[in-house]
């Protein structure tokens, strides 16, 4: 590998002239506007300055980005739909990071019926991909609310989890192959559609979750599925928190593993999706304090899953762990049920402040989880409103303590210290993780060290070092350098 020299302000200069001539006319701005677009993060909350934004077309020009910005010691900041939460994907404010944006990439390159495989760029946008793979009778299961904007290279970069992990596993596990753009400029040439292939490590498994501080993903080969022709979606409202576990396990052992999304939804956080968006309607008769979205698909017959659904749902009911429940009879309604999961994390935007951790913790730990950290955190601000919802099926809550009506955004957010110490402790001791779908970013990049201890910060330091020695590659994510 290269080494990188201090580079002047006119070694820079130069070299920002080179980069725009790389990606040629249509492949860079300097435009104020547009570099704060770039430059600003999906919560509006984390942004900074960049000098210049590229758009290559091929992993060539990548690969030319990076040898240039190594030389004149310039930063990368790779950047897909920019929808992530951590604040990975926007630069940190030294000035000198280039944000590379792959969406200019957006092929999909091949697509194998018989290995159900899809090669594509990684600027592909995720429901273009979904799209692709309906249209020859397959299924790309990854199902995100910010599917129509983030890119695939986005989703495996922060391995993304997302309503479908239940089923079809994280983005990690749908990927066979991957082409990626290293920090000495050299192309990773994996794209391999094999399901074995032990010939040493597996390489792609650093990159998938790695943030864009490794290497820059330019392709990937993805695993298809069969295209379900059967999908139900029911809400179901439960006596108690604990009775999930118990409908979880119902469902998927009556229906041969047929669930694919288990969705937590409390009293709380629909109350505000019913205040912030009125057009949405309730399906029950009322509000309890939990309720699920659950959807089931298959290749059955339609009427033959349904009879199935409603077979499940009566004896949970009859064993007292559901009290309540809709089974949606048309895709217009089972859309309506969906749009209620999906307005439960705007809802708590528009309400006001919010503290909340992305964390994961054992199914079987969950009601717990949730039920001493409320105590707890509303020992710490009695009037604050506790909304935990999201992935159950996978043991994934979004747990989020809203401002109390009665205080300002400023002074609720003195707490958040100590309101986010209590999550990460309570996920902890339940043999949890801190971040369980968003990822590190910027804003939990001491986390490593504080949560996971000093044998896998050291070695994720050693990983860093040795494939990007000179920390070109988004800076100060994931790993802080101070640490190291
Ligand atoms: C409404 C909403 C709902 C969401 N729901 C979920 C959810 O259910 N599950 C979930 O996991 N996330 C969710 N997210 C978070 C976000 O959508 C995901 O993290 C997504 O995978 C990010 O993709 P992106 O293309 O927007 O990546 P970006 O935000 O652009 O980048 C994310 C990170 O990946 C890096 N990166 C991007 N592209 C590349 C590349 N080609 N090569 C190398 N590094 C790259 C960036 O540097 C950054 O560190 C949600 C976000 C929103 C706004």
């Amino acid at each position: 590998m290269s080494t990188t020299t201090p580079a002047s302000t006119d070694v820079q200069t130069a070299a920002m002239a080179e980069l725009r001539q790389i990606v040629g006319p249509s492949g860079w701005s300097t435009d104020a506007d547009i570099l704060a677009i770039h430059a600003t993060d999906w919560t509006g909350a984390r942004f900074a300055s960049t000098p210049l934004l590229l758009k290559p077309a091929s992993a060539h020009e990548v690969s030319q980005i990076v040898g240039t910005c190594r030389a004149a010691g310039l930063k990368i900041v790779p950047q897909g739909g920019n929808t992530s939460l951590a604040g990975g994907s926007v630069p940190t404010g030294d000035g000198i990071e280039i944000v590379v944006n792959l969406s200019r990439m957006n092929r999909v390159r091949e697509i194998d019926t018989f290995n159900d495989t899809m090669t594509v760029d990684a600027g592909c946008i995720l429901s273009s991909l979904q799209e692709e793979a309906e249209r020859v009778s397959r299924l790309f299961p990854l199902r995100l609310a910010s599917q129509g904007s983030c890119q695939i290279g986005g989703n495996i970069a922060t391995n993304a989890g997302g309503t479908n992990v239940v089923r079809y596993g994280n983005t990690r596990d749908l990927v066979l192959g991957l082409e990626v753009v290293l920090p000495d400029g050299r192309i990773l040439s994996g794209l391999r559609g094999l399901r074995k292939d032990n010939t040493g490590y597996d390489l792609k498994q650093l990159f998938i979750g790695s943030e864009g501080t490794l290497g820059i993903i330019t392709g990937a080969v993805l695993k298809l599925f069969p295209r379900p022709t059967a999908i139900g979606t029911a809400i179901c409202a439960l006596p108690d928190l604990a009775s999930a576990l118990d409908v979880l396990s119902l469902c998927k052992e009556k229906t041969g593993g047929q669930v694919t999304a288990f969705e937590l939804m409390p009293r709380q956080g629909l109350e505000l999706v019913f205040k912030h968006f009125p057009a949405q309607r309730f399906p029950l008769a009322k509000l309890h304090d939990w309720q699920l979205l659950i959807e089931f698909s298959s290749s059955e017959d339609e009427a033959y899953q349904q009879e199935r659904i409603e077979a499940v749902l009566s004896e949970a009911f009859e064993n007292g762990w559901i009290v309540d429940a809709a089974i949606a009879t048309s895709i217009d309604q089972s859309r309506a049920f969906w749009g209620l999961r999906e307005g439960l994390a705007q809802a708590d935007m528009m309400e006001g402040a919010l503290v909340s951790g992305d964390v994961s913790v054992p199914l079987s730990a969950v009601p717990d989880f949730i039920e001493q950290c409320s105590a707890e955190v509303l020992a710490l601000i009695p009037e604050g409103r506790v909304v935990a919802f999201g992935h159950l099926g996978d043991g994934n809550i979004h747990y989020g303590l809203l401002q109390p009506e009665k205080m300002t955004a400023a002074e609720f957010l003195v707490h958040e210290p100590s309101v986010k110490e209590v999550i990460y402790r309570h996920a902890l001791s339940a043999g949890g993780s801190t971040s369980a779908e968003h990822g590190l970013g910027s804003l939990k990049n001491e986390a490593v060290k504080t949560y996971r201890g000093d044998v896998d910060h050291d070695l994720m330091v050693a990983i860093k070092a040795a494939i990007d020695p000179h920390w070109m590659f988004n800076p100060g994510k994931v790993l802080k350098r101070d640490n190291a």
